[in-house]
């Protein structure tokens, strides 16, 4: 799509799992440990 990065404050993520379940890009895996699981920050 372009040249997009994201970045999250791991600090304010409450693991909710939303970013896993409706990124369109497999950007993350299921949250672990209660955080946000990016696992291709780059896709
Ligand atoms: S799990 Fe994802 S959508 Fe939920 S708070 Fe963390 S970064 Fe945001």
């Amino acid at each position: 799509m372009g040249d997009f990065t994201i970045k999250i404050d791991m600090d304010k993520c409450t693991g909710c799992g939303e970013c896993y379940e409706n990124c369109a890009f497999d950007v993350y895996d299921e949250p672990e440990d209660g955080k946000a699981n990016i696992v291709d920050e780059d896709a």
